[in-house]
């Protein structure tokens, strides 16, 4: 088999991607996955993705062991299936800010400044709020504002208005301090991956094949060029040539682990594992950025929100079956209803905490869903721009062998501080009216912080906070020698070879990284279909 492109992974950026290159009807566009396609009923529904988490043959569960007593060990999960992460995600939409852009043209030129990219997000976007100034409509993905408005949420929201934020309809319209509904990729109670959004509509062009359950497990290259990719399906070996490039779209971890796995990485890293040396490339897994968050809980004084809906099996199996009469109810939403992005000191040009919040309230992490049977609120807290910066490095020439993670979470002063400071306007916007009516005590549901000062609050998210989903910069784009791909996304060293996906991003968007990583496949795709 031949193929002009050969993209790696069905996740936000590669299905993006493929799709787009593949309007081209002169390429030929191969999309390798190694997860199924999308069929499991769950994944459609949006709430479904509690059912999903953690089941292997539809998830990446790549360990974190910390090494440090007192830190719980994680498993960061990823989507396997076609729509990767996206199809299993929150559905959150935020685009990032204007300045998040300026930052990234300062690594990769113009090409990735902000009127570029709000090009690609007008040009993919399919809006309910309608086209605007930063909205498009009539493009391949669905986005809509969030249609539960739990009475609870209301009054958080006016919460925020009382406190100086604006109350606003579309929370990607502005940088400004701001609480509103939250956007999401769901269209009429149906989840909006980018599987769905860019591949399923033009499944029937002859010039894409989409190759499912089939595991990259390295390249092929003559010489210093990268000509194919060797897939592993049922256990069975397969060669698969390009023609033009690979693309690896492979995620955060699973990008940086192919580069590795194939002589392209760290020189110490790449021979403690038994591989030869093909590029010397220090960053290729460092650089990892990930957001370290608080989750803050509040027990309500009255039976409102979504506990009531989701704290038995029962109660969840009323809410599936309205979900069935329409596509409505609690299982129709997102994981959040509410988001606000807030200044922890005023003078701040704009705001660098987030909350993404909801009428619902976990009890104890245990295995499955856990929802307290008292009402309950709860808000995640990030901090948007972290500086603390991890590693991740292969520990065998073993495709199937673990990766050695190491997220240095809240090892910056910068997150520290801001951490602090989440804490801070997190609790004001809780004890503002009239949200303040509705709350009976904060609660602590990962143990109560040795203290207020900064030092106690943020070692407090270092060790008992939870890792978000949002990890980039694993093989960040630059311009300078040592950056692992150059502005074009071109890996260095090689010939045919480019990254595309949450690993390109040299430093963490304000936001999810949902909508970035199609963006930067929209991008991508323009940019490598102008060099035909
Ligand atoms: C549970 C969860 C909740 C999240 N919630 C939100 C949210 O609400 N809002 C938001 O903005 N962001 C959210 N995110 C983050 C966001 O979805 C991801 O950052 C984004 O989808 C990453 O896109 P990507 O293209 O870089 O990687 P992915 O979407 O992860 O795609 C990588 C793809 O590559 C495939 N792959 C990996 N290795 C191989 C291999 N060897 N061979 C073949 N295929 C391979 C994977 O199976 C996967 O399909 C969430 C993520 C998760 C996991």
């Amino acid at each position: 088999m031949e193929f002009d492109y050969i993209v790696v992974g069905a996740g936000s950026a590669g299905c993006t991607l493929a799709g787009q290159l593949s309007a081209n009807p002169s390429v030929t566009v191969l999309l390798i996955e190694a997860g199924p396609w999308d069929r499991n009923p769950w994944l459609k529904v949006p709430k479904g993705f509690a059912l999903i988490m953690g089941r292997k043959e539809l998830t990446w569960n790549y360990p974190v062991d910390y090494r440090e007593p007192g830190i719980a060990n994680e498993v960061w999960q990823r989507g396997k299936v076609l729509g990767g992460s996206s199809a299993i995600n929150g559905m959150v939409y935020n685009r990032g800010n204007k300045p998040d852009f300026d930052t990234l043209e300062g690594y990769g030129g113009p090409e990735w400044g902000w009127q570029s990219m709000l090009s690609a997000y007008k040009a993919m976007e399919d809006n309910a709020l309608g086209a605007s100034e930063t909205r498009g409509a009539g493009g391949p993905l669905h986005v809509s504002r969030f249609r539960g408005a739990d009475p609870v949420s209301q009054r958080l929201i006016e919460a925020g208005g009382s406190i100086g934020l604006d109350m606003v309809e579309d929370c990607n319209e502005s940088d400004n301090a701001r609480i509103g509904y939250t956007m999401c990729t769901i269209r009429n109670g149906v989840r909006v991956s980018a599987a769905k959004a860019f591949i399923h509509p033009v499944r029937s062009r002859p010039n894409l094949t989409v190759t499912t359950s089939a595991q990259a497990v390295r390249l092929l290259r003559k010489g210093n060029r990268i000509c194919g990719v060797t897939v592993r399906r049922g256990g069975v070996l397969e060669d698969i040539a390009a023609r033009r490039e690979v693309l690896l779209s492979m995620g955060c971890m699973g990008t940086p682990k192919m580069l590795q796995l194939s002589g392209i990485g760290p020189a110490d890293v790449l021979r403690a594992a038994g591989i030869d040396v093909l590029v010397d490339s220090p960053n290729v897994g460092a650089n990892l950025r990930e957001h370290r968050s608080p989750i803050f809980q509040f027990r309500l004084n009255r039976n409102v929100g979504y506990n009531r809906m989701l704290s038995s099996r029962t109660r969840q199996a009323i809410s599936g079956m309205r979900y069935l009469v329409d596509r409505g109810g609690v299982m129709g939403q997102s994981a959040f209803d509410v988001v606000a992005f807030l200044k922890t000191r005023p003078e701040l040009p704009r705001p660098d905490v987030q909350l993404l919040i909801a009428p619902y309230s976990s009890g104890r992490p245990r295995k499955g869903i856990s929802i307290e049977q008292e009402p309950g609120m709860q808000a995640l807290g990030i901090v948007l721009r972290p500086e603390s910066r991890g590693t991740l490095a292969i520990t065998s020439a073993d495709p199937d062998a673990d990766l050695a993670i190491s997220p240095n979470h809240m090892t910056a002063a910068y997150d520290r501080q801001a951490m602090a400071g989440l804490y801070r306007v997190t609790r004001d916007l809780f004890a503002a009216s009239p949200i303040a009516d509705y709350i009976d005590h904060e609660r602590y549901l990962l143990g109560e912080p040795a203290g207020e000062d900064e030092d106690s609050l943020a070692e407090h998210v270092r060790r008992r906070g939870v890792s978000n989903y949002h990890a980039v910069g694993t093989a960040a784009m630059g311009t300078q020698d040592n950056a692992p791909i150059d502005p074009q996304l071109r890996v260095r060293g090689v010939e045919g070879l480019r990254v595309v996906d949450c690993s390109a991003f040299p430093e963490m968007v304000s936001c999810g990284t949902n909508a970035p990583a199609m963006a930067l496949g929209w991008r991508a795709a323009d940019m490598i279909l102008s060099e035909l």
